[in-house]
């Protein structure tokens, strides 16, 4: 029997700079490449619909990837452990090696699999695929895990020049001999009830396509990106969060991209917000209770709304706020799985501010939604809007979404595309319609609260009663 390796794929779902795969090829003559799905050891935070949508997609390409190199995917579901030792028993495996992934619940049950499969006797490695650093590699001058993102990404940006991708095999050792594996169809992913054309449409999963995607940023939109980003109705940004939360592209490779171009990463705004991703991984590994508590205690006893709550939150979701621009994102998000950063902060900042609802809840309906649903990323967006994360949004600075839509959207092109009922309204009123003069409204083919929602908030009063709020924990010790 050869020496064997098993490559435990996870979210590292590509050939090139993967770390695990390299070492795999130097362990010796045969690699076996294995995905195993098993939702519930991931509970509570087992991927939603709209992430599973893309993990069909991304690991058919996968698999193809594999098979134009002489190889293949083998697939099983379940127990992971389980798998493993029944592949390793299947081939005569010797060895597993993985790249790592830094949420608490993976984190444990992978430690918990290195030890059990070391007491087989397989020698077990994981590697570094998802992050320029280890979450453990960067710490402050007292050795503590950093809390504030400048500091952070200048710690980081100090070792940069250190790191370099490393380039996909050109070939794979054979797994011919395996017995016949489940395929991608049988893990279920897509859903049955087709509700996801606004995906097909925008979305194509998988290494080539996010390769792609890079390339066409980095050409078209890198220069203007630091203007252009913040304007929701512009395709300025790089859309590139799925493809780095299913590891479809490493960002070691595409800081290599950008020295390629002649750009300074120590100085790119688009740089420093894959910054903003490592700090948020930082944060995940070092204070793993955040998915649930806020990092600030004191807003332990924030006193959120009880009342209504339900209804709310429902109109939250289905982008029925009455307020354009929030209506505008949740209507994105959920025809499209994604939705635009500086609209995510305006949407977050309305429901935990003006409608005085946990951020909880707002992260959970992200979580099912988006399809860069990513723990890390989006506890700290989530914390950092609500006022209660590392690096936090005063609490105290609410989002006026009147006043960002007149500045980011100004010529009102976004809210037009995702709130069409609105497309008639003069650009004057169409980030406010309530102050629309009746005649307007008519004109333009509106009845407030039939044909578009009235405002589920005044904007000004609830601003109010959220300050009173904060006043109320303000006092409370850290
Ligand atoms: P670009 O602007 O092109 O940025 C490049 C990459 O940098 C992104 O793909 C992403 O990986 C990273 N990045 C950019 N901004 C941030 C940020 N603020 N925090 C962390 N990483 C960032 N991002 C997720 O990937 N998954 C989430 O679940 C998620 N939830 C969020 C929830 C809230 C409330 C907020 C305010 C932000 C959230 N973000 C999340 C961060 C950010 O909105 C998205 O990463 C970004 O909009 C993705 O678009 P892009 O790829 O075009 O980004």
């Amino acid at each position: 029997m050869p020496n064997t390796t098993i490559l435990w794929f996870r979210r590292d779902l590509r050939l090139d700079d993967n770390p695990a795969l390299l070492a795999a090829l130097a362990d010796g003559a045969r690699v076996v490449p294995v995905y195993i799905h098993a939702p519930d050891e991931e509970a509570p935070w087992t991927a939603g619909a709209t992430s599973h949508w893309w993990l069909h997609g991304s690991l058919l390409a996968l698999d193809q990837a594999l098979r134009q190199r002489g190889s293949c995917l083998w697939i099983a579901r379940g127990d992971s452990l389980g798998e493993l030792r029944r592949i390793a028993a299947l081939t005569g495996a010797t060895q597993v090696r993985w790249n790592r992934l830094y949420d608490p619940v993976t984190c444990e049950r992978d430690t918990h699999i290195k030890q059990a499969l070391r007491g087989d006797g397989l020698h077990c490695a994981s590697h570094n695929a998802a992050l320029l650093f280890e979450p453990w590699e960067i710490r402050n001058g007292s050795g503590q895990p950093y809390r504030v993102f400048t500091a952070f990404w200048r710690a980081c940006v100090k070792q940069l020049h250190q790191l370099q991708p490393q380039p996909a095999p050109a070939a794979l050792p054979p797994v011919h001999d395996l017995p016949a594996s489940l395929t991608v169809a049988d893990l279920d992913l897509l859903p049955r009830i087709a509700w996801d054309q606004g995906l097909r449409e925008t979305w194509t999963p998988g290494e080539t396509s996010a390769l792609q995607q890079v390339n066409a940023f980095l050409n078209t939109q890198l220069n203007d990106y630091g203007v252009q980003r913040d304007f929701p109705a512009i395709s300025g940004t790089s859309r590139l969060s799925a493809p780095l939360h299913f590891g479809e592209i490493s960002p070691r490779r595409l800081l290599a991209m950008l020295r390629e171009r002649g750009v300074d990463p120590l100085t790119d705004p688009w740089m420093r917000e894959l910054g903003w991703r490592e700090f948020s991984y930082h944060l995940l590994y070092h204070f793993p209770h955040t998915t649930t508590e806020p990092l600030d205690t004191r807003f332990a006893a924030f006193p959120w709304r009880t009342d209504n709550s339900a209804e709310l939150l429902a109109a939250w979701q289905r982008g029925h706020t009455g307020i354009p621009l929030v209506d505008a994102g949740m209507r994105e998000l959920w025809h499209t799985g994604w939705m635009h950063n500086r609209v995510r902060m305006i949407v977050a900042s309305l429901l935990t501010k003006n409608l005085l609802l946990p951020w909880q809840a707002g992260a959970q309906w992200f979580w099912d939604t988006l399809v860069d649903a990513d723990l890390a990323c989006n506890t700290a967006g989530w914390q950092w809007t609500a006022g209660c994360g590392a690096d936090a949004a005063p609490y105290f600075r609410v989002f006026n979404p009147v006043l960002q839509g007149e500045r980011f959207d100004p010529d009102g092109n976004y809210i037009r595309r995702w709130c069409p009922e609105l497309a008639r309204l003069p650009k004057a009123y169409l980030h406010q319609p309530w102050t629309a003069p009746a005649s307007i409204l008519t004109a333009a083919g509106i009845r407030l609260g039939s044909t578009y929602p009235a405002p589920l908030v005044d904007l000004a009063a609830s601003r109010q009663q959220a300050l009173a709020a904060w006043e109320r924990i303000k006092i409370t010790p850290k």
